[in-house]
């Protein structure tokens, strides 16, 4: 065991040797050899396979140490056509370990003679030779446990390097938090429970920001600045700052230290509600880019004729508040780079249209952190290595680390890349970091961050990235070849995207980006190179529509998929009318995409077979009675006649393009309801009046309406269905955030918070 002072961790030396267990003279050395090693404290695993050494390369980031045995079992008798084998082999597991750790210490273990036949460029990437025999085996197995530990020592970064040695280091705290290292948890039974569960570290790390030698997140000062550093570096950007609030609050962080009440404000609309907030908070005139749709429900790209100045000014002289605003120059634009469903923009084609007219740019890129580490997303994301900068304007990221990277919930960071004239001010970006975040940060969300950012460092980064494309590009293969197995005749999933992938591997780049006579995507007229889509984002459609927003005979509404696969464990992140989407996250392994290609086949078997929901959804009819015996295809049948009835396609995509007219400011109308100058109006009355709420339609979970706007019948007719489609399917009940139940003057119905009149 290896330990920051009394902290203990595991990471074994590994010894691959074939002899590890023969009864012979090599066999008997390396394993004085280990027996040296444990003496000395350290664990020791040996492995006597030599034929897969590859697949050895995968203990690199548990192990410690390599010791790779090469002498007469290995290499025979030494002649060029006995030992070419164990060369190569021996070559493509020192490459495989090095693609991803260009550290970790590897010994080779022979005999003199056969040291001569090590190759220089496997030699360069060595650790040492072990002559077999020419020292004691204590006296190697030392040099070999300085060199491991030496290694250990150097893997955290600095902010969770300090935190560990200021946890293992057990001296008393008066400080909050009140559970005084976890102590407080140990006086009751339930909060025992509390204790085991999470265990020791968890709560002695949980401190609060008076330990000085821990630094100051909110001042980014001693440790923690010096890891935001060493993430700034890792993520190639002037600045980073970690939130530990997630990218709600970075975003705000950035809207608020440069956007004032009265500013304009230019907003993708299919923008994530915290930038909602942030207009409503900011007291900002927002004029919106308005996104192409499919009748899947997918959100494309803003076509780029969207991004002129010319555009924008129509917008803004067409809008009744922007037109009498005193500056015109738009203070700030965010889009959401990387959609739900995975579509990019090109980061320097906007930069180079806008980057002169709009005081910052901003890309919420919360499902993009993972972008800067591999060559396939060039120019797709805001910042990175070379990239070029803009004269007087700033580019904000603000990236949910918790997404797609390994840290905690909440963990977030804020890019920065400077103008060529123009750097951040620091200081008083601070204010507005300082406005929007807690006083009592969670120090194990700093150290996520931190850890985050380390697993990143070249080259793990790239790997890890190139590991995630390559599985999401093997599932993509695995759907097509069930599907080729059905054939014509029979029906199975399809994985959005386009048709041409690599038959093997991750393929280009420009497979993945978006062209107007690509005939996969129906998002009209889009400029050719100007988007791509993400492969790692993976929207499977479910059969009953297509493209064009025509029902088919029959169909699978999505959101019944979704119940199944989470009754067999398989929970998705988001669930549209026929499609729903799987992320390949750095966290996916084979076993997950491959038990979801399985669970789908049992889907497709459970429903041809129309089996009974008792059997098929236990859990959803213990809640649900009324469904105990219909059968899987027939309830499918039921929800797809009515969504076919109600046109829910087309009017899901209708009204997010619909005129939707601003009546107020987001902050007028959020004035109105914080004096709950507003009333409760029935769906059926509300034709033309204002809305003091956020309107959210679950799915796609994208705001509708933003408080201030006014309700067309377009978006009516969608109320409409979705309170019928309620009364009709209780359990597949379809959620309006801001539409609520209510009974209001003895009348039962739905009804929504608008201004009064
Ligand atoms: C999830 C998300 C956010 C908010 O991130 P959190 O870390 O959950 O606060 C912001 N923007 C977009 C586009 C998101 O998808």
């Amino acid at each position: 065991m290896i330990g920051t002072k009394d902290m203990k961790f595991r990471f074994p030396i590994v010894v691959i040797d074939e002899d590890f267990r023969a009864e012979n003279i090599s066999g008997s050395s390396i394993r004085d050899l280990a027996e040296a090693i444990g003496n000395e404290g350290m664990e020791v695993v040996g492995f006597t396979s030599y034929v897969d050494l590859t697949s050895f390369a995968q203990q690199a980031s548990r192990a410690s140490c390599f010791i790779v045995s090469i002498d007469d079992d290995e290499f025979g008798s030494g002649s060029p056509e006995e030992v070419a084998v164990p060369i190569e082999a021996l070559r493509s597991f020192i490459l495989a370990v090095r693609k991803r750790n260009t550290d970790i210490p590897i010994f080779l273990y022979g005999e003199t003679r056969t040291a001569q036949h090590i190759p220089n460029d496997v030699l360069r990437e060595l650790h040492g030779f072990i002559h077999m025999f020419e020292d004691t085996p204590e006296f190697v197995a030392r040099h070999i446990i300085r060199e491991a530990k030496k290694y250990l020592s150097s893997l955290a970064p600095p902010f969770f390097n300090a935190l560990m040695e200021y946890a293992s280091d057990s001296s008393y705290s008066w400080h909050c938090p009140g559970h005084s290292g976890g102590v407080a948890f140990l006086k009751s039974p339930i909060g025992q429970m509390f204790h085991q569960f999470f265990g020791e570290n968890m709560l002695r790390a949980d401190v609060c920001n008076s330990v000085d030698e821990l630094g100051q997140l909110l001042d980014h000062t001693g440790p923690v600045a010096a890891s935001e550093q060493n993430a700034a570096r890792i993520f190639n950007s002037d600045h980073l700052f970690f939130v530990t609030n997630g990218t709600s609050t970075s975003n705000k962080i950035v809207w608020h230290s440069t956007v004032a009440p009265g500013d304009i404000v230019v907003v993708d609309r299919n923008c994530h509600k915290s930038i909602l907030h942030s207009i409503i908070m900011t007291g900002a005139i927002p004029v919106f880019l308005m996104p192409t749709r499919n009748h899947y429900g997918i959100i494309g790209p803003i076509p780029k004729s969207e991004f002129t100045m010319e555009s924008i000014r129509e917008k803004i002289e067409a809008n009744p508040f922007a037109r009498k605003a005193k500056n015109k120059k738009p203070r700030i634009l965010t889009i959401t780079q990387s959609t739900y469903d995975g579509i990019l923009y090109n980061v320097e084609q906007i930069k180079e249209i806008l980057g002169s007219n709009i005081d910052t740019l901003h890309f919420d890129e919360a499902w993009l952190p993972h972008a800067t580490f591999h060559d396939f997303y060039k120019n797709m994301h805001a910042i990175g290595t070379d990239r070029p900068r803009s004269d007087d304007t700033l580019v904000f990221a603000t990236q949910s680390t918790h997404k797609l990277l390994a840290g905690l919930s909440q963990a977030s960071q804020i890019l920065v890349q400077n103008g060529n004239n123009r750097k951040l001010d620091t200081h008083r970006f601070n204010e507005s970091y300082l406005m929007h975040s807690s006083t009592s940060p969670q120090y194990s969300i700093i150290a996520s961050c931190d850890v985050a950012a380390a697993m990143m460092e070249a080259p793990g980064g790239t790997a890890l990235v190139e590991e995630s494309l390559l599985e999401a590009l093997d599932f993509r293969r695995a759907m097509r070849k069930v599907d080729a197995e059905f054939g014509d005749d029979d029906w199975w999933f399809q994985v959005w995207g386009p048709k041409d992938i690599a038959e093997e591997g991750i393929g280009e780049r420009e497979d993945w980006v978006i062209r107007e006579d690509d005939d996969w995507h129906d998002f009209g007229n889009i400029e050719s190179g100007f988007n791509m889509l993400d492969p790692i984002k993976a929207t499977i459609i479910t059969p009953g529509l297509n493209l064009k927003g025509d029902f088919d005979e029959f169909g699978i509404p999505a959101a019944i998929v979704s119940k199944y696969l989470a009754e067999h464990g398989i929970i998705i992140e988001k669930t549209g009318l026929y499609s729903f989407f799987i992320m390949f996250t750095i966290g996916i392994t084979k076993g997950r995409w491959n038990s979801m290609v399985t669970e789908l086949q049992q889907f497709k078997d459970d429903y041809d077979q129309n089996l009974p929901l008792w059997r098929v959804l236990p859990e959803f009819v213990s809640k649900h009675k009324q469904y105990e015996r219909i059968g899987l295809r027939d309830l499918c049948t039921q929800i797809h006649d009515m969504y076919k009835k109600y046109d829910v396609a087309k009017i899901t995509t209708d009204m997010y393009l619909s005129k939707i007219e601003p009546a107020m400011t987001p902050a007028d109308a959020w004035a109105k309801m914080a004096h709950r100058e507003i009333e409760r109006v029935s769906i059926d009355e509300i034709e033309g009046r204002i809305t003091a709420m956020l309107v959210t339609p679950y799915p796609p979970g994208i705001p509708l309406m933003v408080p201030g706007e006014r309700f067309n019948s377009t978006i009516i007719s969608y109320l409409k269905f979705a309170r019928d489609f309620n009364s009709a399917l209780p359990g597949f009940e379809t959620d309006v955030h801001g539409l609520v139940k209510d009974t209001v003057n003895g009348v039962e119905g739905y009804y929504i918070d608008v201004v009064k009149e």
